[in-house]
């Protein structure tokens, strides 16, 4: 059996996103800049493409602005907003992805004031610090993500949207893990910038957007042409905009349903591995299903000899999983996120995360094989 579940790290494709795709890498393949027909037909369908996105954010569209990916719309909100807006002081968090956390760190080195709100033991941030750090700091800009990409905590953006407004700071969050699987609203969201990166929703590679809210006016961080009003020079990757509206398209369809079949999946895993594991733990909130993000399950294994080889042990029995976005080696050993909880470093961690394609047949037959390398040996 071969089980994927590492859809934080990227999804399947979706059939329907491939088909709507393929004329646009066939017979469509005019430059959406030339006035000719050819171009003109591509120019339609990326602007149908912006509409269909905004629509479903209830944003407009000119707020959207595709990108190519969600690693560039993080940096061009962060450092745009920041050469731009007059900022002087970043509130952000140690366990944000790279994109972000990269990025400030490289603003801190030229000058920028960065303050790391307070997190508790299960990852989760501390309002009041984050209130008192917007108190004494004028000209700030929140960077804070709504889902975490590791271990699943959501951010109440409500509530941050709420005391960044009060406050007259800008908020950008990197919704990257949430877009598309959760509603988001733009009118009643207090953003000034969010993110959608379509391969963790079913979509294609290399594709992503930025949100702006129109009472940002930024100048563009990839400079070149006119494409995309002026903010982002380069040739449109035009079937990836196709691709990335209907896979957004297809998301918001069914987007209940598609929610209670992996929260089914998410809770059957959480029992099964707590029936098969002794002193089996979660990793953040991610076992509590009205916090954490419910594509996300991070679990903390007892102390073993073999926890450095947990992925590499499931890999052969054909369970693709993760340690964590900064993992490559086969181990949790390196996750940025799981350094900053409290937790015992002897334990090993385990990152699954489901999409609607995976089924039942699958947590259970991933929780087997999980709990065959906790057994104790039987001579
Ligand atoms: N932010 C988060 C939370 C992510 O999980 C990822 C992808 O792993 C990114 C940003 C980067 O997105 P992309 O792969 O589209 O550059």
């Amino acid at each position: 059996m071969k089980v994927y579940f590492d859809n934080a790290a990227t999804t399947a494709i979706d059939i329907d996103v491939f088909e709507a795709m393929k004329p646009y890498m066939l017979e469509h393949f005019g430059n959406p800049s030339s006035i000719h027909a050819h171009g003109r037909q591509v120019r339609t369908a990326i602007e149908r493409s912006r509409k269909k996105v905004a629509d479903l954010l209830n944003a407009a569209p000119a707020e959207i602005f595709f990108t190519s990916g969600g690693t560039e719309a993080d940096n061009t909100a962060i450092r745009c907003t920041v050469s731009e807006k007059g900022i002087e002081h970043i509130i952000t968090s140690k366990i944000e992805h790279h994109a972000v956390l990269h990025t400030v760190e490289s603003l801190a080195k030229r000058g920028i004031k960065v303050s790391y709100v307070n997190l508790n033991d299960k990852g989760q941030v501390d309002y009041d610090h984050l209130e008192d750090l917007l108190k004494s700091h004028p000209n700030t800009l929140v960077t804070l993500m709504h889902a975490n990409n590791e271990i699943g905590n959501l951010l109440d953006i409500e509530r941050v949207g709420e005391m960044c407004k009060a406050h007259g700071a800008c908020f950008h969050s990197d919704t990257v893990q949430s877009m598309a699987h959760y509603a988001h609203d733009m009118q009643e969201l207090n953003l000034d910038f969010a993110v959608g990166s379509a391969h963790k929703f079913h979509g294609p590679k290399g594709i992503g957007f930025l949100y702006i809210n129109h009472e940002n006016k930024i100048h563009p961080f990839i400079h070149g042409g006119a494409q995309e009003r002026n903010m982002r020079g380069g040739t449109e990757n035009v079937y990836g905009i196709v691709g990335l509206a209907k896979a957004m398209e297809i998301a918001y369809a069914d987007m209940s349903g598609h929610r209670k079949h992996i929260e089914e999946l998410k809770t059957r895993m959480i029992e099964k591995l707590r029936n098969a594991i002794d002193d089996v733990a979660f990793n953040g909130v991610s076992d509590d299903l009205n916090q954490s993000l419910y594509t996300v399950l991070n679990v903390c294994l007892p102390p073993n000899e073999d926890n450095d080889m947990l992925l590499f042990n499931l890999d052969i029995e054909g369970v693709s999983a993760s340690g964590g976005s900064a993992c490559s080696s086969g181990s949790s050993i390196g996750s940025h996120v799981l350094a900053e909880l409290n937790r015992d470093q002897n334990r090993g961690a385990i990152r699954f995360s489901f999409s609607k394609y995976n089924t039942l047949e699958e947590v259970d037959y991933a929780v087997e094989k999980l709990a065959k390398l906790y057994q104790p040996e039987t001579a």
